[in-house]
């Protein structure tokens, strides 16, 4: 491990969901912004192997990294908060722990030992630990730790920190720990205790926290941090007040303007090469605050009732709109009432239409119905993955009059299967891990719409599917009207489709949203956007 990397460490207090990972993400910009090189990495306590084959009911959105590593959505505020490129090492879970663990015991590797949580587990997360740290090469490693404190699945996490704050050195460690203060409904009061309550159980263990980060939805006063102070054996300066804020990417300015990453750089005894130039980001956060007309997006999901599940590809959609200097409104239809007849007065009255990826036949048809719509009426449509399969279904369908149309992972039987299994997915019987993913190159056709939208030749994209356009229809649908925009170097995989007689029916069957950043919006959102946005002045 090298003694010159720096490591803050995260961990949640009193419930989950308090915004560790945001909070993480923002500080790891304000780093940044001041000349360090900053790493990230996320540690998830769950037995999984990684969240791949996890239902986003369960996990929400499975965030995809460049080399195809299928990871906590976390990792996606890390990338577009710090606008870096995450790797595989910047992620794992106890069950990868454990999996390297048990193929070494059956191995024989042990020389019959036996094999224990301490030390064994712990040494092979410090050892991921400082894979990541000789990786990034980080000056700062932050490390996010799942989960809330006094879960039992944490603890081997939390102990194996204790240890390699004790190996590199407590001058070169921090803990964050961020809690959440609740109200007291009857005198409208935010209460301690339960920071109280989580900082002693995380002194049980042997960590002290060296600052709190106390979350609300409402201001939180200095006498309160005072008092946690005290009661959590915590400077007062280190307990840091943070409401909720109504602009998520005001959250780094919100932490710069408390003085977080003067305190972090104090603490870990590091010395700043520049001053952090956080303008860019007041702009954006003062576009964002600014009144503008509004488009409305009817997004066709089937995990809609759980927004996370969208997480990425509801942040490119404002990236984009801040683009066209507009504000986006996105109405959540869940696929299958649409084919019960529900949630066609909306779609009737939007602007745009978004059909994002998915898995699994339920809901599928009301997707194939949205993209009809589109098509029909001239809608501005987005299709991503599976958006992109059933935008080709319909027009098999619809337009080439092949009724039977459909993908093979819905119909087996399909005399038509005009999205079917990659051949080299064939003789895959694994779930985990084995789908086409991560980032591949695409070639663009000049002068169509995506090509336009990118203006590049060619650009690289992340993916995450198993099915893919069936060549033997691309002729028939070429001769039809779609454009198969965006190719495989070697011409094989259709990567982007699009109308020719349409304002702008683009989809691809990679995932365009996970490389969108507040900044720097991905064009095939904003060509959706703007297409909008032209739509809603007529
Ligand atoms: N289920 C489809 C496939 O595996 C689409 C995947 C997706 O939308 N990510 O190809």
């Amino acid at each position: 491990m090298t003694n010159k990397t720096k490591y803050l460490f995260f961990t949640g207090g009193v419930v989950s969901s308090v915004g560790k990972g945001v909070t993480a993400a923002a500080l790891g910009l304000l780093l940044k912004e001041r000349g360090f090189k900053v790493a990230v990495q996320k540690l998830d306590p769950y037995i999984n192997v990684d969240p791949g084959t996890m239902s986003p009911y369960q996990h929400g959105e499975v965030y995809v990294l460049d080399d195809g590593a299928e990871t906590d959505l976390d990792l996606g505020h890390y990338e577009r908060f710090i606008d870096i490129r995450l790797s595989k090492v910047s992620n794992f879970t106890t069950g990868q722990v454990y999996a390297e663990i048990i193929s070494k015991e059956r191995r024989g590797d042990y020389l019959g030992g036996t094999i224990q949580v301490i030390p064994h587990i712990t040494n092979e997360i410090k050892r991921r630990i400082g894979l990541a740290a000789k990786e990034t090469k980080a000056e700062i490693m932050m490390l996010e730790v799942g989960g809330t404190v006094g879960d039992i699945e944490s603890q081997p996490f939390l102990e194996a920190l204790r240890q390699l704050r004790n190996e590199v050195g407590r001058e070169n460690c921090l803990f964050i720990h961020v809690t959440w203060l609740p109200v007291i409904g009857a005198t409208n009061e935010l209460k301690t205790k339960p920071t109280q309550h989580s900082v002693a159980a995380l002194r049980s263990i042997g960590i002290s926290p060296n600052i709190i980060i106390a979350r609300a939805d409402q201001d939180i006063e200095k006498s309160l941090c005072e008092k946690i102070a005290l009661f959590c054996d915590v400077e007062k300066d280190a307990v840091i007040p943070m409401k909720t804020a109504d602009v998520l990417y005001d959250v780094p300015l919100m932490l710069e303007k408390l003085g977080v990453g003067d305190l972090v750089v104090d603490k870990l005894k590091v010395k700043a090469t520049r001053k952090p130039n956080m303008r860019p980001w007041k702009k954006l956060v003062d576009e964002v605050r600014k009144p503008k007309p509004s488009v409305k997006v009817a997004l066709v999901g089937k995990y809609v009732e759980l927004q996370d599940a969208y997480m990425s590809v509801r942040e490119a959609l404002k990236h984009a709109a801040l683009a066209n200097s507009v504000e986006v409104d996105i109405s959540w239809i869940h696929s299958a009432d649409l084919e019960k007849d529900k949630g066609w007065d909306i779609i009737k009255q939007t602007d745009a239409i978004l059909v994002p990826g998915g898995f699994g036949s339920r809901g599928v048809e009301g997707k194939i119905l949205a993209s009809r719509y589109a098509r029909e009426n001239k809608i501005p449509y987005l299709g991503l993955c599976l958006g992109m399969q059933v935008m080709c279904i319909d027009f098999a369908r619809g337009v080439l009059d092949l009724e039977d149309a459909n993908s093979s992972e819905f119909d087996r039987a399909s005399e038509h299967p005009v999205i079917d299994l990659m051949h080299d997915q064939r003789s895959i019987t694994d779930l985990g891990g084995t789908m086409r993913l991560g980032l591949y190159p695409c070639l663009l056709t000049k002068n169509s719409k995506a090509g336009l939208a990118y203006g590049v030749p060619r650009v690289d994209e992340r993916h995450r599917h198993r099915f893919e356009f069936n060549n033997d229809y691309r002729q028939k649908f070429e001769e039809a009207g779609m454009i198969f925009s965006g190719l495989s170097p070697d011409g094989r995989l259709v990567e982007i489709v699009e109308l020719k007689d349409h304002p702008y029916m683009v989809a691809s069957q990679f995932h365009p949203e996970f490389l969108s950043r507040p900044m720097n919006p991905h064009p095939l959102f904003v060509g959706l956007v703007k297409a909008a946005k032209e739509k809603g002045k007529k």
